[in-house]
């Protein structure tokens, strides 16, 4: 379970999160919507460690999440992140991107490693490629192997900030195909995303930030199709 409570951060002068709280049970799949610059890859960073922030807590699992102390790596290892931008090493096979941290972080040999990261592609669809190269692939594939290297990881909940949005279209389907999948095994998933067919049919709730605030949430359908906050109404005319 992930819990945020109140955090409020800022970048110098900039408010960037005020007092944003959001609770993801284990299981679900919230969607985090919201306008460019609202702050949703803030809220992401700062759940996974990468963000300071001012005030308000964070637990994961009712651990509270803390930069300043030592055990921000076995944080990351909890809590898994997929970027827009796949970010796999480039001079290692698909095999390899998906064994390194297992192998290095984890400790897990390397047998072991190997056999579980083949049984993750085959997931994502891409037992075939073991051995190609990133470059090799294409954008969609690409980012198969980069949920399959966060689930390498064995996490807790995975969060994702905007995985689609570098795609040509016609290679989101099969990354959205992927997650769904995720979800539909008990994943718990915080997904930033603008895919609001996507938010309508996986999500269990949507969050819509705006400037930094979090002005309405709730059921995926009701945020979507019956939005109560202007912003949100105003927000969801401009992107569907
Ligand atoms: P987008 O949809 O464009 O990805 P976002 O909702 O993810 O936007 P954030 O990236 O969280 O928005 O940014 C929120 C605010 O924080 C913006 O005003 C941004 O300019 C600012 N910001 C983000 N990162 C930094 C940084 N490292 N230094 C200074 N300001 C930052
Ligand atoms: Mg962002």
């Amino acid at each position: 379970m992930i819990e945020v409570k109140r955090i409020s951060k800022r970048f110098g002068q900039n408010e960037v999160l005020r007092d944003v709280s959001l609770s993801v049970a284990d299981g679900e799949v919230v969607c985090l919507i919201g306008p460019s610059g609202s702050g949703k890859s803030t809220v992401l960073r700062c759940i996974n460690g990468l963000e300071s922030y001012e005030s308000g807590d964070i637990l994961i699992d009712g651990q509270r999440v803390d930069r300043e102390r030592g055990d921000i790596h076995k944080l990351r290892t909890r809590v898994g992140m997929v970027f827009q931008r796949f970010n796999l090493f480039p001079h290692r096979t698909v095999l390899e991107n998906v064994t390194e941290g297992p192998m290095f972080v984890n400790k897990v040999p390397r047998e072991e490693a190997r056999a579980q990261a083949v049984a993750l592609l085959e997931k994502v669809g891409l037992g075939q490629r073991c051995d190609a190269y990133p470059s090799q692939l294409s954008g969609g594939q690409q980012q198969r192997v980069a949920i399959a290297r966060s689930l390498a990881m064995k996490p807790e909940a995975i969060l994702f900030d905007e995985p689609t949005s570098a795609l040509d279209p016609e290679l989101v389907g099969e990354v959205l195909a992927v997650m769904r999948t995720l979800a539909a095994d008990g994943m718990t998933m915080i997904v930033v995303t603008h895919e609001m067919g996507f938010a309508k049919e996986v999500a269990d709730r949507v969050c819509f930030l705006h400037s930094g605030s979090i002005v309405e949430e709730g059921p995926a359908r009701q945020v979507l199709s019956e939005p109560q906050h202007a912003r949100t109404q105003d927000f969801l005319r401009r992107v569907i």
